[in-house]
């Protein structure tokens, strides 16, 4: 008896939770704007619900929030067409590499790139880009710790690919993204961008996650990328 009433009881949990986090989460976004002497509303938060399905989304959606992170291009395509046909202002960013051959896909679903980060990307992306004439912005992932196995272009090469992308093929480059080493201390990695960012003429700084939001905003972050802290603990992925 105790057992069949369980599926529901954790559905109402999960719901009731992922709200409060979230605005838990909008609460010392907005203390860490304040802290760093921003104006309110300074950083957007870009809740990143990979791994988790329609109906842990839901309960966020209708909390307020509207602008959504995924970081595998087929998973997005298996909840999100979905979504967004039933809430319309939905945004979503692409958050994970992107491979070329599923560039077309990734430029129909989602309405914002984070992962440019290599020449021959952003050359197909802006390719279909024009073909589909949607122009997505764009964030250029900086690989600031040069890590081997990680995404994003190193920080020697970062200027010049910052002009290929923006000046050569006309991209909208919004500004850098970067996923600090988890071993090192972020801000060093923060900071690094922001200078990067800043000698380019550019704006944005998508930086920092669930453990660092608040050290990124004080290294002014204007894009916040939060899943655990939203969502409780990842899936397996589907
Ligand atoms: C998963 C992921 C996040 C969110 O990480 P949390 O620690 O769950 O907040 C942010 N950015 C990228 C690129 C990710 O892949």
């Amino acid at each position: 008896m105790a057992l069949s009433k369980e599926p529901a009881a954790t559905q109402v949990d999960v719901a009731v939770n992922s709200a409060t986090n979230l605005a838990e989460v909008q609460a010392l976004i907005a203390a860490a704007e304040q802290a760093a002497g921003r104006s309110a509303g300074d950083v957007v938060l870009v809740a990143v619900s990979k791994t988790q399905g329609a109906e842990d989304i839901l309960p966020v959606i209708q909390a307020g929030q509207r602008l959504f992170g995924e970081n595998r291009v087929q998973e997005a395509q298996g909840k999100w067409p979905d979504l967004k046909a039933a809430h319309p202002d939905l945004r979503l960013h692409l958050i994970g590499p992107l491979q070329t051959n599923k560039v077309k896909d990734a430029v129909a679903l989602f309405d914002v790139i984070e992962t440019v980060d290599r020449p021959k990307l952003a050359r197909v992306l802006a390719k279909e880009m024009a073909k589909q004439d949607r122009r997505l912005d764009c964030f250029i992932q900086v690989n600031t710790g040069e890590e081997e196995q990680k995404a994003g272009i190193w920080p020697e090469d970062a200027d010049a690919f910052i002009a290929l992308v923006r000046d050569e093929l006309g991209l909208s480059v919004r500004g850098l993204m970067c996923i600090p080493p988890v071993e090192e201390e972020c801000s060093l990695h923060f900071a690094l961008l922001r200078e990067i960012a800043q000698r380019n003429g550019l704006e944005g700084l998508s930086m920092g996650m669930s453990a660092d939001y608040e050290v990124a905003i004080q290294f002014g972050a204007t894009l916040v990328r939060v899943g655990t802290a939203i969502f409780g603990a990842r899936k397996p992925h589907p």
